[in-house]
């Protein structure tokens, strides 16, 4: 049996991993297909694809945009992005930009708490353009003010916590419309964190092309209540670990495997999508 991750971070956004070390990853655990899903970015496809290239793994381009439907908060996967599409590259740098500014709020507001972090430790361990607030945890964790990573989420960063800012987000028919024009696939990610699958038909009826079955903190009686989501809608199904390297307790890579068929699936509905809109992915060159 062959198996993929579609849902891995580097240290392009919030993961600790460069795409030398992710391939690595992916190596030892025998995958046949990754996907990198960096929030907000496709900064580390091109790195990352050439790794997967050396090493014949199959890559696939994609990103993880926060999106909203009804005030919900909604993630959204894009897969075989055109990682080089001008609308998308534009959207995603105004995103970029929001979260270097809610960086600095983040920690003004962890200061105004007593808590001297400074903001340059935080860049200096984001290091990218996707800064998030996994990097205010880790840079806490290393100037010894919290004990561990969780622990700054618990006291700081968490929804309703001092340090807790808002992030700019699209309306999902909007991140939906944003990754088809780049000719990708739209899925949506780890429905189960939240349980709002009274947005899903809002979704279907958007264009989503695919839902998250497969994820770390899905339960089995989840990933089967989404696999008959997926049957009832008509939806591809996909499945990924969501690894964010030592962001998280432990790297999570190669933790869910999702059958290659579905990989194959994914494949033939973005082909089939192409050769209905051969000038989707808006950089003239077609598919
Ligand atoms: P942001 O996009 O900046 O809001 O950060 C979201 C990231 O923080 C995601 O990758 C989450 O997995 C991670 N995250 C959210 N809550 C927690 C938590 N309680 N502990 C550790 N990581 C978290
Ligand atoms: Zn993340
Ligand atoms: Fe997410
Ligand atoms: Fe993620």
């Amino acid at each position: 049996m062959k198996f993929a991750d579609l849902h891995l971070h580097t240290q392009y956004s919030d993961g600790t991993f460069s795409p030398v070390e992710l391939v690595a990853h992916a190596v030892q655990h025998g995958l046949a297909a990754i996907a990198l899903t960096d929030h907000d970015t496709v900064e580390g496809c091109e790195p990352t694809a050439r790794e997967c290239a050396a090493v014949g793994i199959e890559f696939i381009p994609g990103t993880e945009l926060t999106a909203e439907f009804n005030d919900t908060e909604v993630h959204l996967l894009g897969y075989f992005l055109d990682t080089q599409n001008p609308r998308l590259l534009a959207e995603i740098t105004k995103f970029q930009t929001v979260r270097q500014q809610r960086i600095h709020e983040m920690v003004a507001r962890i200061n105004e708490a007593g808590v001297p972090l400074a903001v340059e430790s935080v860049f200096a361990l984001a290091n990218c353009k996707s800064p998030g607030r996994p990097h205010v945890a880790r840079a806490l964790h290393k100037a010894g003010f919290v004990k561990h990573l969780d622990d700054a989420f618990d006291r700081y960063l968490k929804k309703g916590r001092v340090a807790w800012v808002p992030k700019a987000r699209m309306s999902a028919l909007e991140s939906i419309a944003l990754i088809h024009q780049a000719g990708g696939l739209a899925v949506m990610a780890h429905p189960g964190l939240n349980r709002t699958d009274e947005i899903i038909p809002g979704l279907v009826a958007a264009g989503l092309d695919g839902i998250e079955c497969f994820h770390t903190k899905h339960t089995p009686a989840m990933a089967e209540h989404y696999l008959e989501i997926a049957r009832k809608y008509r939806l591809l199904v996909t499945g990924g670990s969501d690894c964010h390297g030592y962001s998280k307790a432990k790297p999570l890579i190669g933790s869910v495997k999702l059958p290659y068929e579905q990989v194959q699936k994914l494949v033939a509905a973005v082909e089939f999508r192409r050769a209905a809109a051969p000038n989707s992915s808006g950089n003239g060159h077609g598919p």
